[in-house]
């Protein structure tokens, strides 16, 4: 019988965890398992943000893919995905092709800027190490610029961050807490240093328990954030953002905008022409392609309902890796032609939001948390998917053991 290749696109949350699991589900003699990635490490995409306020050394949220693999049955690449042809059961990459039996997408996601002008060209986005980097070093060079110039401008020192959802929520936590340093290392008076948070929706957090999002505002304005809600970003130019409340328009000079309003699955999804939304496949009970029994698509790429409320999960890493878990299994079921495949069923315990390393608010089996007891919870998932991915051993070296 011809071993099957199995091709698994993506080391996030989803790709690693379909990996990990499957190269302990089946032998080697029973598939070739590839995994392609863009990068030769994984990432925590859930610590990004702290990597970008400059709070954690990117380093410290990375590690290198080899790991965790076991590389007699997992073959890594290190490409970037181009196209999928699913009726040539192939992937076109960069520098080369594959060709698949079973083929899981799990390309994550990327930031969606609904058009917005200006936001692609002159907005910083939380999306990956590269950009996290990037993030932090722009703001630490307005910083460091400040002083050197004649005539001061002080926008150097304002912050934007579109979006008070989970991502820029987190963000700001984290920022509020390296401001400070930077003030001291770069002498810089901190009533100059502006960071203003500008929401569309109503509320911040949308979707939050009401009480926790009250404490999350009140902690972060206390710290010094300014917020605009009910406040649309209109455009964003080299100088800042132009906003608008009902007829109100306001331009606000900035040297930093950090859009963390919106996210999209893989633009590579929809290049391959699959039926999606925003690079987003709604998928069989299985997590499949409706229609292609192939292939499996898991985390930010993949759309699953939530019956109760006949809306979509919003994309998270704990979804992602149950995902993957469970994508693992299925796909042994096909490589052995044995057994069933079981349905997709989310079990989600919670959500976590920090609010810097030593503040949080959450819902943890149903019971509202918030403050130190809320940030330590929040610690135990980071390294809960640490352990759940590279076992104890990740755990020591990349784990978060600072807990207050
Ligand atoms: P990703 O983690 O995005 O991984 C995708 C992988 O694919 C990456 O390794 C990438 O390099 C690779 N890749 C992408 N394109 C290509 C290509 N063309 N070719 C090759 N490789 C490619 N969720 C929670 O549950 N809890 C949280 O607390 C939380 N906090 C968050 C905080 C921030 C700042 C952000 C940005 C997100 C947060 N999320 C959180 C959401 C969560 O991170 C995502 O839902 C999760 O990362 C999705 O996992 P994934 O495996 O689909 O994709």
């Amino acid at each position: 019988l011809k071993k099957p290749n199995v091709v698994i696109l993506g080391a996030g949350y989803g790709g690693l965890m379909t990996t990990v699991r499957l190269q302990k589900l089946v032998g080697m003699n029973e598939a070739n398992i590839t995994l392609v990635n863009k990068n030769d490490y994984h990432y925590e995409t859930t610590w990004l943000h702290e990597a970008s306020a400059g709070t954690l050394h990117h380093d410290r949220v990375r590690y290198p893919i080899s790991d965790v693999i076991d590389r007699n049955k997992v073959n890594f690449v290190k490409d970037t995905v181009v196209k999928i042809l699913p009726d040539e059961k192939k992937v076109l990459m960069e520098n080369g092709e594959l060709s698949y039996d079973y083929l899981v997408i799990a390309l994550g996601f990327e930031s969606e800027t609904f058009g917005i002008k200006g936001l692609k060209e002159y907005a910083f986005s939380i999306s990956n190490v590269n950009a996290a980097r990037q993030i932090r070093e722009h703001i630490e060079y307005q910083f460091a610029t400040y002083n050197t110039e004649e005539e001061k401008r002080e926008e150097r020192l304002t912050i934007v961050v579109g979006g008070a959802g989970f991502t820029g929520i987190e963000f700001l936590g984290e920022l509020v807490n390296r401001l400070p340093q930077l003030c001291r290392e770069y002498d810089i008076d901190p009533h100059k240093v502006r960071v203003i948070c500008v929401e569309a929706a109503p509320t911040a957090l949308p979707g939050f328990d009401p009480e926790l999002v009250e404490y999350a505002v009140g902690q972060l304005e206390r710290k010094g954030v300014e917020f605009k809600i009910g406040t649309a970003i209109k455009e964003c130019t080299p100088d800042g953002i132009i906003v608008a409340k009902g007829d109100d328009v306001e331009e606000i000079k900035a040297g930093t905008v950090v859009w963390a309003a919106g996210v999209r699955g893989s633009r590579v999804v929809d290049e391959s022409g699959f039926e999606a939304m925003r690079g987003r496949i709604k998928v069989d009970p299985f997590l499949r392609v409706p229609g292609r029994e192939d292939i499996f698509v898991v985390g930010d790429c993949s759309l699953v309902i939530n019956e109760e409320t006949n809306r979509p999960y919003p994309p998270t890493a704990q979804i992602a890796m149950q995902e993957g878990e469970l994508c693992a299994k299925n796909l042994a079921v096909l490589i052995r032609q044995q057994g069933e495949l079981q349905p997709f069923r989310p079990d989600i315990k919670g959500t976590v939001c920090s609010l810097g390393h030593d503040d949080a608010i959450g819902v943890v089996f149903g019971k509202k948390l918030w403050g130190t007891k809320a940030s330590f919870m929040k610690k135990v998932i980071d390294n809960r998917a640490l352990y759940l991915i590279g076992g104890p051993s990740l755990v020591m070296k990349k784990g978060k053991f600072k807990f207050f």
